[in-house]
């Protein structure tokens, strides 16, 4: 391995257990200009290298305006030279993984790549534990109502009464949007007060979520396993009613667990 390779990697390691606030704080100075402070923000599925991503990126909104799970905000004034341009915050909304990739398509200016609107072709970062000891799954403790509640605080679509009762209602006439965050919520519903492995099994990647995370045993309990196909969606990292999980932007997986390593 090169001494380059090496470096930066150990350095993703660490800023992983800092969390992402860390990786801005730290990466510029650390490594700049290789990998500056602003490649910690994760971007939307496709999105081209960070350089070319703030140079293409007009901040028009158009991917946000198409996704389904509102899943894409633009950066606020807190974004300096990439203010007004898109990112997403995973402990606000994860992605989805679109089958089609909307907001790839909807991208006027190749800032999401057009090329890169299939599962096998997108990688936003990777997801990392950073709080075993906060894991349901390996404490055996059951799912708080008040971690699924704050997922419907996650979405845009529910009626007043479905927010306040914290109930999903299908009318039959919801829109594609209204339908697959309700669907997504039902999912989350099954976990209420039950045993924990939402992480694994309501990450999004296809064809197969066990290539990009499974849970294994430990200490009698379970702990989520990150695997190499995880694509750093994000949705683990919000639906996770313990925030034990985040995702390093732009990380791969070799970057933070080694080549053929296995980690959990
Ligand atoms: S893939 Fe879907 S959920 Fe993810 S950012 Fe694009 S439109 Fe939103
Ligand atoms: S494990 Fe799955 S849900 Fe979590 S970041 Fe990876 S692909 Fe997304
Ligand atoms: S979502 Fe996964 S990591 Fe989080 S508590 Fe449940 S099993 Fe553990």
């Amino acid at each position: 391995m090169k001494m380059e390779d090496k470096k930066r990697r150990d350095f993703i390691k660490q800023i992983a257990g800092l969390g992402v606030l860390g990786i801005a704080a730290t990466a510029g100075i650390y490594f700049a200009p290789k990998l500056k402070a602003d490649e910690a923000i994760l971007r939307p599925p496709g999105a081209v290298e960070e350089d070319a991503f703030l140079d293409l990126c007009i901040k028009c909104g158009q991917c946000l305006q198409v996704c389904p799970y509102d899943s894409i905000f633009l950066e606020g004034v807190k974004g300096g030279a990439s203010m007004g341009m898109a990112y997403i915050d995973p402990t606000k909304r994860g992605c989805y993984l679109c089958e089609a990739f909307p907001c790839i398509l909807a991208c006027p200016t190749g800032a999401l790549d057009h090329e890169s609107d299939t599962i096998d072709k997108v990688h936003m970062g990777m997801a990392v534990i950073v709080n075993e000891n906060a894991c349901l799954a390996l404490k055996k403790e059951n799912v708080p109502s008040k971690a699924i509640d704050k997922i419907y605080d996650h979405t845009k679509i529910l009626s007043k009464k479905e927010h306040r009762e914290h109930k999903v209602i299908m009318r039959g006439d919801e829109s594609e949007k209204e339908e697959l965050q309700k669907k997504l919520l039902q999912k989350l519903e099954n976990f209420r007060d039950k045993s924990c492995t939402i992480c694994a099994d309501l990450c999004p990647f296809t064809p197969n979520p066990q290539d990009a995370i499974g849970m294994v045993s430990k200490n009698g309990g379970l702990i989520p396993q990150i695997r190499e196909a995880c694509v750093g969606c994000g949705a683990c990292v919000e639906l996770c009613p313990t925030q034990v999980l985040k995702v390093v932007p732009n990380a791969t997986y070799e970057d933070i667990y080694g080549k053929g390593k296995q980690n959990g």
